[in-house]
This record gives C-alpha cells, sequence and structure tokens, in this order.
C-alpha cells in the first residue's frame, strides 16, 4: 500500500488492512512554544482513518482477521455509550461485512440523555451496528452471552471482543505501531525522551512498549490512567507485556520502560476535568488539534504538568500519542464554556 512503511508479519498472525499507515508525526511548535519546556510532536493515531479513526482501529486489524479466519459471521463487543472502540469495532464490522451487536454500558455518572443520540452512539447506529444499552457490568455480561448464544444457535457464530480490544491479538496492532514509529522517527533523525499516551484497558500501551523494543528504541513511555485507579492500570499493563511477550517469543524485561501516571483521571472515568478542559482548549486553539474529553484530553492534561514541573523541560523531546476520540466531543458540549 502507498507510503505504508514496511513492517514484516508479527507472530504469524493474520492482518486485516483498515486504516490509514503510517499515521502522520508532526512537531506541535505553537503549543511547545506556548508550554516552554521540551519540543512537543505528535503521533496522530486520531488519523488512522476508519470513520474517525483511533487507536482501536490498529488493535481491530488483527482482531478481526483472527474472527475472520475462525469462521465468524459477526462481533460482539462492550463499552460506554461514548465508547470509541465501539464505534471503530461497529465501522471494521461494516467495511467487512459483519454483522455487529454492541453492548454498551451506562458506566459514567451524571451524564445527559443525549448521550443514547449523539457523539460516537450516533455513529454507531449510522454504522449499522445493533447497540444494546444496559446498567451495569452484570447486566452487560449477561447480554453479551445471550447475544453469543443466540448468534451460535443461528449458525452464524459471532467473536467475542473484550472491552478495547485488549487481548494479545490486539496489542500485535501497537506492536506494529512502535515499529511503525521507530522507522519514522529513524527517518526524521528523532529520539524521544518520553512517550506519553492514555491507559485504559492498556493494550495500546503494552503493544508499544514491545514494539519500540524490536525496533531497538527504548524511549520511557508514561500510560496515563484516565479509566482506573493507577494500581489498576499498572497491573492489566504488566499483565498484558508479559502475555503477549510471551507470544512474541521474547522477554518482558525487553520492553521500553513504562510508568503509569495517577491523579489526571478526575472524579471518575469519563467526568470532565479542569486540566482535559485546559489541555483541550489549548490544543484546538494553538495547534488546530482536536482532543477529546474522555481519554487524550487528560492524557495531554499530564503531559502540560510534565512540562510545568520541570520534569519535560528546554532540550528534551516528547512524543504525545494521539489515540482519538474526538467524536465523544460532540457529547460532552456542555463541559466546555
Ligand atoms: C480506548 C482508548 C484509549 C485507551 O486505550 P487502551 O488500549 O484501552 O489503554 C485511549 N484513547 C482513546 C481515545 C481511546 O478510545
Amino acid at each position: 500500500m502507498a507510503g505504508e512503511v514496511p513492517v514484516p508479519e508479527i507472530a504469524g498472525a493474520p492482518r486485516t488492512m483498515l486504516g490509514h499507515w503510517p499515521t502522520p508525526l508532526e512537531p506541535l511548535e505553537r503549543l511547545s512554544a506556548a508550554l516552554g519546556g521540551a519540543e512537543v510532536w505528535v503521533k496522530r493515531d486520531d488519523c488512522s482513518g476508519l470513520a474517525f479513526g483511533g487507536n482501536k482501529v490498529r488493535k481491530l486489524e488483527y482482531l478481526l482477521a483472527e474472527a475472520r479466519s475462525a469462521g465468524c459471521r459477526g462481533v460482539v463487543t462492550v463499552g460506554g455509550l461514548q465508547s470509541n472502540h465501539a464505534r471503530q469495532t461497529a465501522a471494521a464490522a461494516a467495511r467487512l461485512g459483519l454483522a455487529c451487536d454492541l453492548v454498551l454500558v451506562r458506566l459514567v455518572p451524571g451524564r445527559p440523555p443525549s448521550d443514547e443520540r449523539t457523539g460516537n452512539a450516533l455513529l454507531d447506529r449510522l454504522l449499522g451496528a445493533r447497540a444494546h444499552v444496559v446498567d451495569g457490568a452484570g447486566a452487560a455480561a449477561a447480554r453479551v452471552a445471550e447475544l453469543l448464544e443466540r448468534a451460535a444457535a443461528e449458525g452464524r457464530p459471532a467473536a467475542f471482543i473484550p472491552p478495547g480490544g485488549s487481548t494479545t491479538t490486539g496489542a500485535l496492532g501497537y506492536v506494529r505501531a512502535g515499529l511503525e514509529v521507530a522507522a519514522q522517527a529513524e527517518a526524521a533523525g528523532l529520539a524521544f525522551d518520553r512517550v506519553v499516551l492514555a491507559a485504559s484497558t492498556a493494550g495500546t500501551l503494552a503493544g508499544l512498549v514491545l514494539g519500540l523494543a524490536r525496533a531497538g528504541v527504548r524511549w520511557p513511555v508514561a500510560g496515563v490512567a484516565v479509566a482506573d485507579e493507577p494500581e489498576t492500570t499498572r497491573t492489566a499493563a504488566r499483565q498484558l507485556v508479559e502475555e503477549t511477550a510471551a507470544r512474541l517469543g521474547t522477554d518482558p524485561s525487553e520492553a521500553a520502560p513504562f510508568e503509569i501516571l495517577g491523579g489526571y483521571r478526575g472524579q471518575a472515568y469519563g467526568v470532565a476535568t479542569p486540566g482535559m478542559r485546559e489541555a483541550v482548549e489549548t490544543c484546538a486553539r494553538l495547534e488546530g488539534l482536536l482532543l477529546d474529553p474522555v481519554y487524550t484530553g487528560k492524557a495531554m492534561a499530564a503531559l502540560f504538568d510534565l512540562v510545568r514541573r520541570g520534569e519535560l523541560g528546554r532540550g528534551r523531546r516528547a512524543l504525545f500519542w494521539h489515540t482519538g476520540g474526538a467524536p465523544a466531543l460532540f457529547a460532552y458540549g456542555d463541559a466546555f464554556r
């Protein structure tokens, strides 16, 4: 495919091309100047090309290839009402002619009823997915089981894609991303002192630290916990790094070093914070760059803080990994001035 950074097959896993690769690697000059510290660059996985893009496209290239080679005719997945993962899964399923059932959980406190009709939830319906809105994890699990059983009974088996697509198979998409960004950085003569990204189910971070290592790069990666307490995210990340390393036949200790940062999520997953507002508005106004209210806005708030605390000062270079999510902005209009 034109312009694609050549990346060898990974772990013998099948892959279905769904996105636009490589995603751009760009400097944020006006933002860097305004913050007065490290030179900040952005990896534009928000431009991954499928139905407004985002990080799940890379995971779905492996997850859906696996589902198809197992003979599945549909997929079932779970997320919040404004789940970017659900929207990208719906788009990928449409593209591949697979049925798509989304179990959407009302999991963010204080959200307006419009959450069910706008932003990602609107796109889910346009993309032809069947949305099943439920309250609570127990109801979600029961509905998933029912949908999988029904699909099997009707002779069109469906694959279950876990939340965020964070299995070892999904993480392979970010192993590939690590190889891709290392090749881009090498071609541009760049190295980074820190990579900052939002972390939730941690498949993005786990794949990335292993992909960087495969490319011989050891840039430290900071995952910003935006969904759970940092300890929970750290445990999930460590476990997925181990499992994915085993699948790659490498030692997890060879992965690029990573840490999980707490203190930026605020009250809960999906609830606006002042730092998120500042980051979203600043990037929009200085760079024409749209972040999102749930993930990248909070991760960028962490990057601002690292610069202000002198951890990413002048003479250093930071890479912000944009994982997408901007369609949720339309559901969060009331969170902004
Ligand atoms: C899902 C998502 C993340 C988190 O990715 P994980 O692999 O679950 O850690 C980050 N940003 C956006 C916009 C997402 O949709």
